[in-house]
């Protein structure tokens, strides 16, 4: 799961995308409107946080130019204390949740594991294929409640399945939301992964279609 961090402040734009990527996902970072605006509107994030004040272009109208172009991706809104206007702008601009400053690392990561998960329209935060569990809580991934130990790049791989199960993913999208802007985006590597994922799970729950990507499957 691949998102962008909009927030001036440069300690807490850190802060906010060392937790963030300490818990698996793939961050890529603004500090300014405009540049974030212009990130949102061009690249597949699953889910984005942004900061309302925010230099160059505020985080109000910057949402607000997304959700004209039809940008339909989750946005956690960050808002002064205290400022109750700052939320109603908000939700009427187009964003799906808000955390007031100062905050909990902690409840950021929760909020954004809910909306990822509702956005994809689940409602647990754990998610199942057959034998397989992996929650998004803990990170952990098991089979038949043995403990698999994945690297991080195959836990955000299976993960990204999980939350789209039933459709097939082609590598082209696992590329767009599994690596930075900045990585070498081969996508022969994402068939490399799949191929460790499914020894270490030592079963076959996701399936290759020929020519258009992977499908999860509960196996049979
Ligand atoms: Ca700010």
């Amino acid at each position: 799961m691949r998102l962008l961090v909009i927030e001036d402040d440069p300690d807490l734009n850190r802060q906010l995308a060392t937790a963030l990527t300490d818990a698996g996902y793939v961050v890529d970072r603004a500090f300014d409107g405009e540049e974030g605006q212009y990130l949102g509107e061009t690249e597949p994030y699953d889910a984005v946080i942004l900061d309302i004040g925010l230099p160059k272009v505020d985080g109000i109208s910057v949402l607000e130019h997304w959700r004209r172009a039809g940008r339909t991706m989750p946005v956690l809104i960050l808002t002064a204390r205290e400022s109750w206007s700052d939320k109603v702008q908000g939700f009427d601009a187009g964003a799906d949740d808000y955390v007031a400053k100062p905050f909990h690392l902690e409840e950021v990561l929760a909020r954004i594991r809910a909306l990822l998960r509702r956005s994809t329209g689940h409602a647990k935060s754990e998610f199942n294929c057959g034998p397989v569990r992996l929650d998004t809580r803990t990170g952990r991934v098991s089979v038949d409640g043995t403990p698999i130990k994945l690297t991080s790049h195959e836990y955000r791989l299976l993960s990204y399945l999980m939350h789209h199960t039933g459709r097939v993913v082609s590598r082209t999208e696992l590329v767009e939301h599994l690596y930075d802007q900045d990585f070498d985006r081969d996508s022969n590597t994402i068939e490399v992964f799949v191929g460790r994922i499914r020894k270490k799970l030592g079963v076959d729950c996701i399936q290759t279609v020929r020519g258009l990507g992977y499908l999860l499957t509960s196996p049979s």
